[in-house]
């Protein structure tokens, strides 16, 4: 009863409820959608679903907003604040849209076919199934690159989904926890509490200032034994951090990180990770190269993004994609090269931009005018063949006219339709944590950009990224989560 009421105005309740959405449709085009990502879910977020007969495929069935996955790590906003349910979204669709929580493990280019598997516990359930496309778009993002680093994927911890931010903060606990326990001998609690992050892009930074400020606001109060030896290192093998950032921003976040006394070892490349230390090569200022043994408790691994084996699987089916190395390349429509009937939007996607959540919303969104777009086309083109033939057959001179007038009209309409330029994309600007209540943002206005860093960007970084969340829900979740952690500190349980 409340769905229907005024609870709409506040964008707490949508008033329609699944019983009220129009069934698929199989007589319509099938686009299958793959991923509940950045992009495919801004494609979802404006596409007319009456058009298609869609479906989508992805193990997640949430969307995730990622830009606060860091501060999930040490419990700063808890994880489901940033979840939103695909079925809370797809029940406000005019059209229902079908779901299936699977991964997809293969694309048949030539038969219009993505193999799926569901890979769930359920005993007896069925776990893997064909689904036939007409058309098809390939949002399932990239997994963590390891360069082939022996020892990464057994013994360091990723930064990509729940389930990474879930194991870091267990781990971090652990460590302290651990580093206490009777008897440790001191060489053992310096290990422990040592957290190492591989990687100085924002990834990597956001999770540094994040864990620090988890040491320096709660874990130094609640466990005073930890205080002498807990440290924050940060392993980069280009000469400095964000290298996306303006100079003048990465030198501000290399001097907060002193302050914040988190060490960066820049010109340091990771080549070794065991189950207690990594092996890394630094290069010296006189050019030299040394390989040092560093003891970790924690190791974060966050050196950016390597192709999934679907995307590459798929890749090797179209002559047109053979060269590519880093993803699925794409024409100013999104269009994958080589094919006609599949686009590709995000991470798995090469269109000349860095792979960030922006640069995906931005080709969801332009992916669902276009597919509105070519309905539209193509129902203006059925209209105008049967109006011809009305014409053809019209009785009177009066009737053709009135037919030709109608036909002119729906052909400047078709026109109007048609003029949809190519894909644009229009870069808003880079934020990025730096701990100790800091942000950098480097922003691009109409005038120019200009770059910025401190205490007032960082409460920018916070509106922008609240303005951002999913939804009404997300957001009110994340500020409570905020104040909780303003007052009472954040949760030490592991
Ligand atoms: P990244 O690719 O930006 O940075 C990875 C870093 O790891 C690189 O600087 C690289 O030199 C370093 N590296 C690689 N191998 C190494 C090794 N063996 N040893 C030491 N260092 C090594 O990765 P990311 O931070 O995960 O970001 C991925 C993408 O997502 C980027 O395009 C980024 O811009 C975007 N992103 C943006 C934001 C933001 O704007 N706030 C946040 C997260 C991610």
């Amino acid at each position: 009863a409340i769905a229907g009421t005024g609870w709409v105005a506040y964008g707490i309740y949508e008033s329609r409820h699944p019983a009220d959405q129009a069934d698929p449709d199989s007589n319509k085009k099938t686009l299958v959608i793959l991923g509940t990502g950045w992009g495919s879910v801004s494609l979802l977020k404006k596409l007319d679903t009456e058009n298609y007969n869609v479906v989508i495929i992805s193990p997640r069935n949430y969307f995730l907003f990622t830009p606060l996955l860091p501060s999930c790590t040490t419990g700063t906003i808890e994880h489901r604040s940033i979840m939103e349910p695909v079925r809370n979204f797809l029940r406000h669709k005019k059209a229902a849209v079908t779901f299936y929580e699977a991964d997809a493990t293969k694309i048949d280019y030539e038969k219009k076919i993505v193999y799926i598997n569901d890979g769930s516990d359920v005993k007896g359930a069925t776990s893997s199934n064909e689904v036939p496309f007409d058309m098809l778009v390939v949002g399932v993002g990239a997994e963590n690159a390891t360069f082939g680093i022996p020892g990464v994927r057994e013994h360091a911890c990723f930064l990509k989904e729940v389930n990474d931010a879930q194991q870091i903060r267990k781990r971090i606990m652990d460590c302290c926890e651990t580093s206490t326990f009777k008897d440790q001998s001191p060489e053992e609690i310096k290990r422990l509490l040592h957290m190492v992050v591989v990687g100085g892009g924002p990834t990597g930074v956001e999770f540094a200032g994040e864990l620090q400020d988890f040491f320096s606001n709660d874990l130094k109060k609640w466990i005073p034994d930890i205080k002498e030896n807990f440290h924050v290192t940060l392993v980069e093998a280009l000469p400095n951090v964000l290298p996306m950032f303006s100079k003048q921003l990465i030198e501000y976040t290399e001097k907060t990180f002193k302050e914040e006394t988190i060490t960066i070892r820049t010109k340091t490349t990771v080549k070794n990770v065991t189950d207690k230390y990594i092996e890394a090569e630094s290069t010296g200022p006189d050019g030299k190269k040394v390989l040092e043994k560093i003891p970790y408790g924690l190791l974060v691994w966050a050196t950016g993004n390597a192709l999934r084996p679907v995307v590459k699987d798929l890749m090797s089916q179209i002559p047109a994609q053979k060269d590519s190395r880093r993803g699925l390349v794409v024409n100013e429509y999104l269009v994958v090269k080589g094919t006609e009937n599949i686009w590709a939007v995000g991470d798995c996607a090469i269109a000349n931009y860095a792979p960030t959540a922006q640069v995906a919303a931005q080709e969801g969104a332009f992916l669902a005018r276009l597919f509105n777009q070519m309905a539209r086309t193509e129902e203006i083109e059925m209209e105008l063949k049967h109006l011809s033939h009305v014409q053809e057959v019209a009785p009177s001179k009066e009737k053709r006219d009135e037919v030709f007038a109608q036909i002119k009209d729906l052909q400047r309409r078709l026109r109007r339709v048609k003029q949809m330029g190519p894909f644009e994309y229009s870069h808003q600007g880079s934020l990025a944590y730096i701990g100790s209540e800091k942000a950098v943002a480097d922003i691009s206005w109409l005038t120019g950009n200009f770059a910025t860093g401190g205490t007032l960007t960082y409460f920018f970084w916070r509106s922008a990224y609240l303005s951002m969340c999913f939804s009404t829900r997300n957001r009110i979740l994340v500020i409570v989560d905020w104040v909780k952690a303003k007052m009472f500190g954040r949760d030490v349980s592991r």
